[in-house]
């Protein structure tokens, strides 16, 4: 039975069902944990890890590496690692797209109405949610931050 339980999971955790998501420094400073998830939840996507903790320096610039040789990095890294976040893996089918969508263009500036980044965002840099680009990311993005076991 545990075997079974393990496979399902397994399966529904593949390639396409899920995304991974920080609520960034600024966003939680503001107050807006509440209604980013709220948001999340109206838009049809399962919370299936979540947890509220602060990257150290060293885990943000793990986390980012493919961006180290950007000019923004060491901003990036600082800024994410001055305060709590939130971080979870969203589950939905077409998930790393869909959520993209919902959380609009990096730049809240340019982020369509009605999206996390435009309703939520500071500026490129502190813009609110961070939203896997990739299915591939995802599932790397989803292991940096959870277990097997605090996966539901
Ligand atoms: P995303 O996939 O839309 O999050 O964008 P990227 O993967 O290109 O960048 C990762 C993160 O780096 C973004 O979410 C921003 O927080 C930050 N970032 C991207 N471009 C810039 C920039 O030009 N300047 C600064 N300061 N930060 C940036």
């Amino acid at each position: 039975m545990q075997q079974l339980f393990q496979i399902i999971k397994t399966f529904k955790m593949a390639k396409g069902n899920i995304t991974l998501t920080m609520i960034k420094p600024y966003a939680v400073q503001h107050g807006y944990v509440g209604p980013i998830l709220a948001r999340i939840n109206e838009a049809g996507f399962r919370i299936a890890a979540m947890k509220y903790l602060q990257l150290s320096l060293r885990q943000a610039e793990a986390f980012y590496e493919v961006h180290r040789e950007r000019p923004f990095f060491e901003r990036l890294t600082r800024f994410m690692s001055n305060g709590p976040i939130v971080a979870a893996i969203l589950e939905k089918e077409n998930a790393v797209d869909d959520y993209r969508l919902l959380i609009g263009a990096t730049d809240p500036t340019r982020a369509e109405e009605g999206t996390l980044r435009k309703l939520f965002g500071a500026s490129i840099e502190q813009n609110a949610v961070h939203g896997s680009d990739s299915d591939d990311n995802a599932i790397r993005e989803a292991s940096f931050f959870f277990s097997e076991l605090e996966r539901f």
